[in-house]
């Protein structure tokens, strides 16, 4: 069979820039294995050691600060800056994570219990090898992230870069292969669905996807074979909700922001807009003048003067024109934007939208922000529900008691208040999703320590007669353990007092009689 060939194309230009040969299913095999190999080396090294080298990337990733951009303006078509904000988020997660390791990490003492003879301790061990499968839409920072994440927790890895970005993929490759130190313990296979389905099948030992939800459901069926634990980063159609008492000029600015950056493509976008009545002229106003604000194109300067690129995946153009052409077909309105040159759009926004559309249940992944009327806040959180995701949302309101009482009856594993999409920048918050959004946590604590699993260790002398446990343990002390359960545990002076009594009441082995007895007549 030929070797399959992945070409990347720059979906501004439509020009071919380079290209990369898939892995085939027994070199992701062989990867797999390899990692495995050098598991014993890496997992050996100290928190310490490897956070030492981990800081030698970090120094090479601001190095090659340029290199990266350029990369990402050509792989993704998005600008210079934004492919900045891509590694800027990654080198914030990472220096973060450098510094919390080692406290994370540590192994804890925990109470012994009963057993007041021996000492207790959980230990965070890593898992092995780690398969992390990433998609296009933030090629660096969906990847390095989880990537070196896993590195600190003391695993190896494989990752499987999105074949829409390829590009991206063979230049993290290269990254990680220029730090000699860190080279012997990441591979990347580059290719398609198929690569990726190969390297779940070639028995990681944990599996970190970023993806759709088709996707994450595939992989987990396909973990389930071998009990592989699975983190799924999926999906989104994040609502935002702005209240009576909500600052309508930023609500619609920060809004329009949320809905286009990145030319809409991310899974926290603003894919939907709830407005309580009394603002929604005003809000609509002020969304559609700062939409027209907002230019399309493409430059491989540093600095663009357009702040919206092309969609990145052609696919992903049919999926906008289809909740497009179907909202239209129900009534929907276009009040500014739409289709400009080949991939470009104008960003759109749409209203008379209504929940039978598309485009307010599936995820649209563009530049779209439909915007629908409610009644009240009331409203605003039953519509903001009524939907298979639960990834994130935003609430809009000067006072934030009010904004923390709508969030907390959003359905979504993360709300910002007066802002979109930021919370995802914060590398000490956890992030991830409920509902169609998956499972598992990505950045903050859980994100480190997901890739760890604890081990508990407990030790101490042989049993002595003395110890709780030990009387718990030996036959013939069931007044004595109830005593003890009684005056330790018991919720009222009565019970503490019932159950030490007993002890002097009862002759234990009266009852045992009776028992056997009656098990003779049995
Ligand atoms: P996708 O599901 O098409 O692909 C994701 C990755 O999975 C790719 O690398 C792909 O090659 C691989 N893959 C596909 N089939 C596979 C299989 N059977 N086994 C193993 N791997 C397989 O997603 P996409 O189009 O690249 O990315 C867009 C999606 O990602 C959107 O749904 C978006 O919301 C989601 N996303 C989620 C988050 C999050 O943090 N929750 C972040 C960004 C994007």
């Amino acid at each position: 069979m030929e070797t399959e060939i992945l070409s990347f194309i720059n979906p501004a230009t439509g020009a071919k820039f380079g290209e990369v040969k898939m892995t085939t299913a027994e070199a992701v095999r062989n990867a797999v294995n390899e990692m495995r190999q050098s598991f014993a080396v890496w997992s050996g090294k100290s928190v310490k050691e490897r956070i030492r080298i981990l800081r030698k990337f970090q120094t090479l990733l601001i190095d090659k600060r340029d290199e990266i951009t350029n990369v990402l303006n050509q792989d993704c078509g998005k600008s210079r800056q934004d492919g900045l904000i891509e590694l800027f988020v990654t080198v914030d997660m990472l220096a973060q994570y450098c510094t919390q390791a080692p406290k994370w990490l540590k192994r804890k003492r925990v109470s012994p219990g009963l057993y007041l003879f021996k000492q207790c301790f959980v230990e965070y061990r890593p898992h092995g090898v780690v398969a992390v499968i990433t998609p296009w839409n933030y090629p660096l920072t969906l990847a390095l992230p989880p990537v070196l994440a896993a590195l600190l927790a003391g695993n190896t890895v494989v990752l499987k870069p999105s074949e829409v970005t390829a590009a991206t993929g063979v230049l993290i490759e290269q990254l990680i292969q220029s730090v000699p130190e860190l080279a012997p313990f990441v591979r990347v296979v580059h290719g398609d669905g198929k690569v990726g389905a190969a390297l779940t099948q070639a028995r990681p030992d944990y599996i970190f996807v970023t993806g759709s939800t088709p996707t994450g459901k595939k992989i987990l069926q396909a973990a389930s074979e071998h009990l592989i634990p699975v983190a799924l980063e999926l999906g989104g159609k994040d609502a935002m909700i702005v209240l009576d008492d909500a600052n309508i000029d930023a609500a619609a600015r920060w809004g329009a922001w949320g809905a286009f950056f990145n030319c809409g493509q991310t899974c926290m976008a603003v894919e939907r807009v709830y407005v309580v009545e009394s603002k929604y002229d005003e809000f609509v106003k002020r969304s559609v003048s700062y939409a027209k604000e907002l230019k399309t194109g493409f430059t491989n300067e540093f600095d663009s003067p357009y702040f919206m690129g092309p969609v990145t995946d052609p696919h992903q153009a049919d999926v906008v024109d289809r909740h497009l052409e179907d909202a239209l077909s129900k009534g929907a309105h276009v009040l500014t934007g739409g289709k400009a040159q080949s991939g470009f759009y104008n960003p759109m926004v749409l209203v008379d939208v209504d929940h039978s559309m598309l485009l307010m249940q599936e995820e649209t992944f563009g530049p779209v922000m439909p915007i629908m009327k409610v009644k009240d806040e009331a409203e605003a959180i039953e519509l903001a529900n009524d939907n298979a995701f639960g990834l994130g949302a935003s609430v809009w309101s000067q006072n934030t008691t009010h904004a923390k009482r709508v969030a907390d009856k959003v359905q979504a594993a993360s709300v910002i208040v007066n802002d979109s999409i930021a919370q995802f920048g914060i590398p000490m918050l956890p992030f991830g999703g409920i509902k169609d959004s998956g499972f598992g946590r990505t950045h903050g604590q859980e994100g480190l320590m997901q890739f760890t699993r604890p081990f508990s260790y407990a030790v101490g002398g042989a049993p002595i007669k003395w110890d709780i446990a030990t009387i718990l343990r030996e036959n013939g002390h069931y007044d004595l353990a109830t005593a003890i359960m009684g005056v330790i545990y018991g919720t009222t002076l009565q019970q503490k007092w019932e159950t030490l009594s007993q002890l002097f009441r009862r002759k234990p082995d009266v009852q045992s009689q009776k028992v056997s007895v009656q098990s003779k007549a049995d």
